[in-house]
């Protein structure tokens, strides 16, 4: 079995998640007592969400390659980076290390793609989906048609994340706006939507939506128990 490299903390509670699904994933495979070879560094988010809102662009790239540096020192064979917002600097940090890295928007589309499907809904945090290192990267590495909320929808999508998951919190009445927000982009003809942002899973649940969800967390842990042991 191959040693999974975690850079978690963005923000803990994903983070959680990530770890349950990759242990119940490797035993229910393996059975008996296996769980997952796994080696995480995780973050102060603090850190990383005062660089990002002070534009501090090339200090947070540092702190990111000194994580993963971290744990590749730590014998990992290869890197799952726990949030979808910090894949803008994928390719730096891939440059800075030397074990490859899983990116969670390849994991994400290789599903989305066996599951027929061309046109999705994408939910994230602003620069998710506002920034072409994601939206780009599905529309042209594989060929997806993306869309976004309108504003002032995606600063709601993008406050939730911030001021709610990310502690924990998922209010009913977030569930209920997240609800219109995904049956608006079903509507626009999106036939699966993406949660693209490691905590949606909190609130948004299968039976939420009308059309198949896309749940980042859960694609990019199950790809990464697929690199440690085999299909
Ligand atoms: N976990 C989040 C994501 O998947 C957002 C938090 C962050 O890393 O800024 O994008």
């Amino acid at each position: 079995m191959k040693t999974i490299g975690l850079i978690g903390g963005m923000s803990w509670n994903s983070t959680n998640e990530y770890y349950r699904i990759l242990n119940e994933a490797i035993n229910q495979r393996l059975g008996g007592y296996h769980s997952a070879k796994i080696v995480m560094y995780s973050v102060d988010f603090a850190e990383t969400y005062e660089l990002k809102e002070e534009g501090k662009r090339d200090e947070l790239v540092r702190l990111l390659i000194d994580a993963a540096r971290r744990v590749e020192k730590g014998d990992a064979d290869f890197l799952v980076m726990c949030t979808n917002t910090y894949h803008k600097y994928a390719d730096e940090i891939s440059r800075g290390i030397n074990i490859p890295v899983l990116h969670i928007a390849d994991a994400a589309a290789e599903r989305i793609l066996a599951n027929g499907v061309k046109k999705v809904g994408l939910l994230g945090t602003r620069q998710t989906m506002e920034e072409d290192f994601y939206k780009g990267r599905l529309a042209e590495k594989h060929g997806l048609e993306v869309l976004v909320p309108e504003e002032p929808d995606r600063k709601l999508v993008d406050d939730v994340i911030f001021d709610e998951l990310c502690f924990g919190k998922t209010p009913e009445k977030s569930k209920v706006e997240y609800r219109r927000i995904v049956n608006g982009l079903v509507e626009q003809g999106a036939e699966g939507i993406i949660l693209g942002c490691t905590e949606i899973h909190m609130i948004v649940k299968p039976d939420d939506s009308p059309v198949p969800i896309f749940d980042t967390t859960r694609i990019h842990a199950l790809k990464a128990v697929e690199m440690a042991i085999g299909k």
